[in-house]
């Protein structure tokens, strides 16, 4: 168990970090998924998985992140486990975040909060609130999203846990995005005092937002300072998101402008061009577009400005049409793993029934009564036969005979639909039937039984059988008769007792309740009408 737990210990560091580099965490993932296994503990086998798909969904694989989450999805669902249905929830709100469905995103943040328990750790209290403060925002509802965010950040400050500089980070941008500047400043002097007393030093995405804090603010020497550190910090390489350099550029460029300083403004915005053409940043170029348009207009270039402007306007659209098309075919991607396993789930269900009567088959029953003879409660079942069935076959038809088994599995499925719920009927093929009976007596089933066998017998057969009269013979077995609890010991003893009510003239059933000189015995005593 030692290693179960240090498994455990390992996942939940790594569930509970905020950022990874999400390529090289893959293959942890995997290491973790064969340790499990290895264990045999499938909840540890799931979380490694859920982990798979969240950095696979990092390093921007949306569709293989979706396809694995389903099925971590329908493990918790069926186990029940709520902490990680939490996870995975937080996971599929991100997926949908990329996806640009604000909406979806939403729903499962919110999924992810109600489902957090007293398992869940105190990094998932405040991160899953605080992620559902940002798709409250992104959705639009700021009033909601800041219910949320001050809820986190009360049991952030309690836990003293140093996630709360992201969730100040966060609330600082969405506080300045949605146009309360001065609140956000304040947010952002907080995230400053914070740092000091974590005595930690603000990353350079931190200051980014600081930086546009303050230009919105019109503290453009501040935001300029702000972001020269900012740019000195990334270089430190520490911070390994170098595509990030560029949008650093541009806040200080935009720094630059406000203060009246636009040589140094165009010198930082021809900076972050030149990364945004080597490093193929479309979004990015969309906004120095922008800005360059803004730098002219400053400097009274209006024309350049104009030209300009068209260029910022034909590149964003360009830039929205790819994204749509990208959005929409991992979107397909999605729908398409979905649809086909819900056609694998189709065939699946499909080839574990009869074709015929559409009842249960041998392969279900194969699959689901070992487990249920293994249980505590004692559990009956019962072999049905068709009496002298082939005199129908051959005195009417086929067609005819393949009618009689329809009804027929249609009185049993309702007769023990009636008496017990929990059971289930199958064709074990040709003209013979199994019932289970979980949670019944042999004595009791046996009763049942013969109600079951009086209502074959006496129902109106007129309409498929002109006046050939059909009745069935049942033999009856409970799993406390065979010492072993296999189900080929249980079955072969609720074949002997068939046979017995064969041979003591059909239509009867014949079970250990009404039979004690055992089931080879021609006589005993059988519950005929
Ligand atoms: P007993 O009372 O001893 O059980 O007599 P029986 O005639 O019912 O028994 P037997 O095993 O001799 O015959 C079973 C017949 O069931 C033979 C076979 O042609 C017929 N049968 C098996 N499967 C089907 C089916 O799917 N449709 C039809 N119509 N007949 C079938
Ligand atoms: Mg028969
Ligand atoms: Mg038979």
């Amino acid at each position: 168990m030692i290693a179960a737990e240090a498994l455990a210990a390992a996942l939940l560091d790594v569930e509970d970090q905020r950022s990874w580099d999400a390529r090289a965490e893959i293959a942890r993932a995997l290491d973790f998924e064969r340790e499990a296994q290895r264990l045999g503990d499938d909840l540890l086998v799931a979380r490694a998985r859920l982990h798979q798909a969240n950095m696979r969904m990092r390093s921007g694989d949306i569709a293989g992140a979706a396809e694995q989450i389903w099925q971590v999805y329908e493990w918790a669902t069926d186990h029940g486990a709520r902490t990680l249905l939490s996870r995975t929830h937080l996971v599929w709100s991100y997926i949908h975040q990329h996806l640009g469905d604000a909406e979806q995103a939403l729903e499962h943040a919110v999924l992810a909060v109600e489902l957090l328990d007293d398992d869940a750790t105190t990094h998932m209290q405040i991160w899953h609130r605080t992620k559902l403060a940002d798709c409250l925002w992104a959705a639009g509802s700021m009033d909601a999203a800041r219910i949320r965010y001050e809820q986190a950040e009360e049991l952030a400050v309690q836990a003293g846990s140093p996630v709360l500089l992201c969730l100040l980070n966060n609330r600082a941008y969405t506080e300045y995005d949605t146009g309360n500047q001065h609140f956000a400043e304040e947010v952002a002097e907080r995230l400053q005092c914070l740092a000091v007393d974590f005595d930690i030093e603000l990353e350079p995405e931190y200051l980014d937002t600081i930086g546009a804090i303050q230009i919105g603010n019109g503290r453009f020497e501040a935001a300029e300072e702000t972001m020269r550190l900012c740019i000195q910090r990334h270089a430190s390489g520490k911070y390994d998101d170098a595509d990030a350099l560029g949008g650093y550029l541009l806040t200080l460029a935009q720094a630059q402008r406000g203060m009246g300083a636009y040589e140094r403004a165009q010198q930082s915005l021809d900076s972050s061009r030149e990364l945004c053409l080597e490093r193929e940043l479309g979004e990015l170029l969309v906004r120095v577009h922008q800005e360059q348009a803004e730098l002219y207009g400053a400097r009274g270039m209006y024309a350049e400005a104009f030209a300009m402007h068209k260029e910022f306007f034909a590149a964003y659209q360009n830039l929205h049409s790819l994204q749509r098309e990208a959005r929409a075919r991992t979107r397909q991607a999605m729908f398409e793993t979905t649809e086909a396993r819900q056609e694998a789930e189709l065939f699946r269900e499909q080839a574990r029934r009869d074709p015929l009567t559409g009842l249960h088959n041998r392969r279900y029953v194969d699959e689901r009564l070992p487990g249920m003879i293994d249980g505590e409660s004692p559990l009956t079942v019962a072999l049905v036969d068709l009496d002298h069935f082939k005199q129908i076959n051959d005195r009417l038809s086929h067609d005819t005979g393949d009618q009689v088994l329809v009804r027929v599995a249609e009185l049993l499925e309702s007769g023990l639909d009636e008496v017990c719920p929990d059971g289930f009927a199958a064709r074990m093929g040709g003209e013979e039937f199994l019932l289970v009976l979980p949670g019944t007596s042999v004595a009791r089933a046996t009763v049942l039984l013969d109600d079951i066998r009086r209502a074959i017998g006496g129902h109106d057969w007129r309409g498929i059988t002109r006046n050939l009269p059909v009745t069935v013979s049942i033999g009856v077995a409970g799993s406390g008769e065979v010492p072993s609890r296999t189900q080929s010991a249980l079955l072969s003893t609720a074949d002997s007792y068939l046979y017995a009510a064969k041979h003591a003239g059909r239509d009867r059933v014949v079970s250990a309740a009404d039979h004690h000189g055992g089931p080879r015995g021609y006589a005993g005593h059988a519950s005929a009408a």
